[in-house]
């Protein structure tokens, strides 16, 4: 990781905004007193793209300076002058600007102090004094009886060192994990080289800090505009590690639309035995499923309307305690329950023989004579390392694969486009009653009322999560400290309803000159209507469950009381046309993406995909795509097994051409 510097000036600047965002008051510390702009600056200097900096920088040397206080209507004054309450009007002119650069600004200022507010322990180690205003426990800190680690991951080598393999496999998560497994069970001699690091149960200490900091992706972490912010897993096991354990097979219809799209083997028995595989091996059941407060609000919803709702399929075994550890399964599970690729398919290869590398990004693959013979990487410690192979697997998720592959030099038309991400929104439901919604089962129920709105399979899902804090800011809007603190504070009576859309028309990866991936998104008319009837109907459910206040996840408070104005159906039409006003665009509705598939899709011919059928690119032999990336379309599940199963069918393709 890169140093990040500020000057003194920069320094002031970020200390003042944090403070705005988040200052002392009512017994509780300032964002400065407990460390979060040292934090914000740690969590920027993840970012590998040079631009994020320099970014930063210049906004944060302008920030504290009388001409930009002016330009946006606060007078001849530097900000740092201004009283608390004019400070908080002049950050809400940039969140309701129209001028979408500063839209963008004020959301990242404001999600990376806020999460980091309430992230970070006091500076003396002990409990941050304001998770106890939510009732919020301190994390558990790291299991006592965690086994030890069961991989050995090589140990890094010598700046140019050259290893010879038959696969190198670029990237370990849901694709790359299970590759590694197939090809080495066929014999085949297999490198699987993994960017982050390798952390198991005994690193998991519960704690958002060290999960946000460690496991998860530092880029990039939003689209370009801040619109849907991106949420991956960075370590060995990518984002099997920090997912939420829920294990949906492909749906049938998604199956023939796959087909359709030129991969007929998607119907077929190939990939339902790979299904089958998948499934078997992770364990995936509905055993484990006891319904948390969030899940019974969502059943209450739901059955008092007459709609659909079942129990999730989950990988995870006995262990899983259902209750307060599960709420913290996004943080690695303490438990040992969840069946991420680490605890199943990178173990069944490393006892095939497969190497692994960790700590080890790779920059290029070498290409050949029209074929991949390799990859060149740049170790933790800096080091150039060159694997040398007979083919090479592309499974570093969908942000990253066609970055890895546009640096590479192949030029697909394809290749980052149709990306596709289910946004999901929050809509937040108040009750009477304390839920503690950060406990209880991670994921034990979903609806599927409106999974078909217009015929072709294309709606939205229903879910819920564990909403600690690092789930509910970024979806919460902020308006002032007070507003902040009433919603956080209210926290532990309400209940997140997931809106998660199966988007039809994507958005795209590009490559920019520092070899980084961008992303650019926005959501159709046609999807943006079907997230708008999603939610109404997450509303609805509140409503039908009891919630005494509604409210969504806009910039603005848009909130109802559905006993009040007239009755619920006017209140919620109330509500509705305030949500149109403030916006669903970008830095007006709160979007995040858990699911980032779709942009080196697979398909009948290189004039409609990136692709082949059996996973090769069409521009380079033995050159596979075998993760998210190579969906023909999103699934409109949680893709964890789709994943699997598609890097599953095509790793056994691979072999076979290798044998
Ligand atoms: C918080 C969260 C919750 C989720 N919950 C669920 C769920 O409940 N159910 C479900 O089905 N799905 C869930 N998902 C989604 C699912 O986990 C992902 O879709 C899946 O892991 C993606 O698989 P992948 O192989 O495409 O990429 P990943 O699993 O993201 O793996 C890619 C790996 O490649 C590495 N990498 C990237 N670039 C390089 C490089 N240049 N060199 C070397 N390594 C590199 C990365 O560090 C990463 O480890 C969740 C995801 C998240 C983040």
């Amino acid at each position: 990781m890169q140093q990040l510097t500020l000057s003194a000036r920069q320094r002031r600047a970020l200390a003042t905004i944090c403070d705005t965002l988040c200052p002392a008051g009512d017994g509780l510390p300032s964002a400065t007193e407990l460390g979060v702009p040292e934090a914000v600056v740690a969590l920027v200097a993840r970012d590998p793209r040079p631009a994020a900096r320099r970014e930063l920088k210049q906004l944060l040397s302008a920030w504290d300076s009388a001409p930009l206080t002016y330009a946006i209507g606060h007078g001849w004054n530097r900000f740092s002058a201004l009283p608390q309450e004019r400070r908080e009007q002049a950050l809400l002119s940039w969140c309701d600007s129209r001028i979408p650069q500063r839209r963008a600004a004020f959301q990242a200022l404001r999600k990376g102090a806020l999460l980091m507010y309430w992230a970070l322990p006091a500076r003396d180690g002990t409990a941050n004094p304001a998770w106890a205003t939510l009732g919020l426990p301190a994390p558990p800190g790291p299991p006592a009886d965690a086994p030890p680690k069961a991989l050995r991951p090589l140990a890094e080598p010598a700046a140019g060192t050259t290893l010879q393999c038959d696969v190198a496999i670029v990237g370990s998560g849901a694709g790359g994990g299970v590759a590694a497994a197939v090809l080495s069970a066929a014999g085949l001699d297999v490198i699987v080289i993994e960017a982050g690091g390798y952390w198991d149960d005994e690193d998991f200490d519960g704690g958002e800090l060290r999960a946000l900091t460690q496991f998860y992706a530092g880029s990039p972490t939003a689209t370009h505009d801040q619109g849907v912010a991106l949420i991956a897993g960075a370590c060995l096991g990518g984002g099997t590690v920090v997912n939420y354990s829920t294990s949906f097979r492909t749906p049938d219809d998604v199956r023939a639309e796959w087909a359709a799209h030129g991969v007929p083997a998607f119907t077929s028995d190939d990939y339902g035995a790979s299904l089958d595989a998948v499934v078997a091996r992770l364990g995936v059941n509905q055993e484990h499923n006891e319904p948390s407060s969030r899940d019974r609000k969502l059943r209450a919803g739901a059955l008092a309307l007459g709609w659909h709702v079942d129990a999730m399929p989950r990988n995870v075994d006995g262990r899983c305690d259902m209750g307060e550890q599960c709420g913290r399964c996004g943080l690695g599970c303490r438990l040992g329950a969840k069946q991420s690729v680490v605890k199943t398919w990178l173990r069944d290869a490393a006892d095939s023989g497969a190497r692994l590398l960790v700590g080890t990004k790779v920059e290029r693959v070498v290409i050949e004579q029209g074929s991949a013979r390799g990859v060149r990487a740049r170790t933790a410690g800096g080091g150039e390392l060159t694997v040398r192979a007979r083919a090479v697997v592309a499974a570093c998720g969908a942000l990253h694969t066609p970055a890895l592959l546009m640096r590479s030099g192949l030029q697909n038309q394809h290749l980052g486009k149709h990306l596709k991400l289910h946004p999901a929104t929050a809509v937040w439901g108040v009750y009477d009653e304390e839920l503690r919604p950060w406990e209880g089962t991670m994921q034990a129920l979903y609806s599927d009322q409106h999974r078909d709105l217009d015929g072709d399979g294309y709606g939205v899902k229903y879910e819920t999560a564990a909403a600690l804090p690092h789930l509910a800011v970024p979806f919460f809007p902020w308006r002032s400290r007070r507003q902040h603190h009433e919603l956080m504070e209210a926290l532990s009576s309400s209940v997140a309803f997931g809106v998660l859309l199966r988007d039809r028309d994507g958005g795209e990866v590009r490559v920019g000159r520092d070899g980084e991936p961008l992303v650019r998104y926005a959501l159709s008319r046609r999807d943006l209507a079907h997230m708008r009837t999603g939610v109404e109907g997450a509303a609805r459910m509140h409503e039908a469950a009891g919630a005494r206040r509604i409210f969504s996840s806009q910039s603005r408070l848009v909130a109802y009381e559905p006993g009040t104005n007239g009755g619920a159906e006017a209140a919620r039409a109330e509500f509705l046309r305030a949500v149109d006003a403030c916006g669903w665009g970008a830095g007006r509705t709160q979007y995040a993406s858990f699911h980032i598939m779709g942009s080196a899709r697979m398909g009948g011919a290189a004039a409609t995909s990136a692709v082949a059928p059996n996973g090769e690119t069409w521009d380079v032999r033995d050159l596979w795509v075998l993760d998210g990336s190579a969906f023909p379309s999103a699934p409109g599940v949680n893709p964890q097994v789709s994943i699997q199963a598609v890097a599953h069918m095509g790793a056994r393709a691979l072999a076979a051409r290798l044998a």
